[in-house]
């Protein structure tokens, strides 16, 4: 089985364009994941939350196999921070109550300002599928997660903040695709001042963004509009409508801009979006 799936791996490209190697690529770990009898939502790595140090998360990969369905990501793996025991559901609106036990907020998104059913863009409810499908499933070696992800291009925290794991799983896990994206909302704590070379921050306002730009931080900036999304910084250019070097929509897995390696410090912008209701009680929590 072993020489079977270093065959297959073997044919992986890493130098082609975007478009061929996803494909290429993407086919070739479904290859291996039938050879191993595996699932095509994966465990990468289980551990006690670094956002509240006492809870068990996970982070769980989906879309190596094939493209998600998200337009605007376009053709990204997708790595998930979830709790282990408790439904992303019960975590984001804190509904369980059974046996009196109360979900534990803090571990997969920290104190972040729209945690709580305050207006996270992230929908947190159709995520049981895929939890459900990871929870008890043991975490895949890192040389076979490395495996599947040459060469392709990656989002981390498709749900959760990547803070709730250590800097150095993801150096590890994500040593050899040839990018990704991350954002996080724990850039103003000390412990966390290590993701600035992975991530990007995620700030909501003005003084946010002057904040963590002066400790170092590349910022994703979302506006209240169009107008302070177009003066603050880079218009997002899946949202500006631009186009590809292919002539097509720019999505992220083409853009890539998201990601904290660059030493070019830079201010990318969003303006404020998702559902009606979603948005509502987002602009709450930015004000509170
Ligand atoms: S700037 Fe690029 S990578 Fe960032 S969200 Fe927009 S399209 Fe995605």
């Amino acid at each position: 089985m072993f020489n079977t799936i270093k065959a297959i791996a073997k044919s992986k490209h890493t130098d082609t364009p975007f478009i061929v190697r996803n494909l290429v690529n993407k086919g070739l770990n479904k290859a291996i994941t039938k050879a191993l009898k595996y699932k095509e939502t994966l465990v990468l790595y289980k551990g006690i939350s670094l956002l509240d140090n006492e809870t068990p998360i996970m982070i769980v990969m989906s879309g190596f196999t094939k493209d998600s369905s998200n337009v605007k990501t376009g053709g990204l793996v997708q790595l998930y921070i979830l709790p282990v025991h408790e439904t992303p559901k019960d975590t984001y609106f804190g509904t369980y109550k059974k046996g009196g036990i109360v979900p534990s907020r803090l571990s997969v998104c920290g104190d972040c300002k729209y945690n709580g059913n305050n207006g996270c863009y992230v929908r947190w409810a159709t995520l049981g599928s895929i939890w459900k499908a990871a929870k008890d499933q043991p975490a895949i070696p890192t040389t076979l997660t490395r495996e599947f992800l040459k060469g392709l291009r990656v989002r981390v925290g498709a749900a959760g903040d990547p803070a709730a794991v250590p800097a150095s799983v993801w150096n590890k896990i994500l040593g050899s695709c040839e990018n990704f994206t991350g954002y996080t909302h724990q850039w103003n704590k000390p412990q966390f001042q290590n993701l600035q070379d992975l991530f990007v921050a995620s700030v909501d306002n003005a003084r946010e963004n002057e904040k963590a730009r002066a400790l170092g931080w590349s910022t994703f900036f979302v506006t209240d509009n169009e107008e302070e999304a177009k003066n603050e910084g880079i218009r997002c250019l899946a949202s500006a409508g631009k186009s590809d070097t292919h002539g097509l929509p720019t999505t992220c897995a083409t853009c890539m801009l998201c990601n904290g390696q660059s030493r070019k410090q830079k201010t990318i912008t969003e303006v404020l979006h998702g559902a009606t209701n979603t948005q509502h009680k987002a602009r709450i929590a930015r004000t509170a």
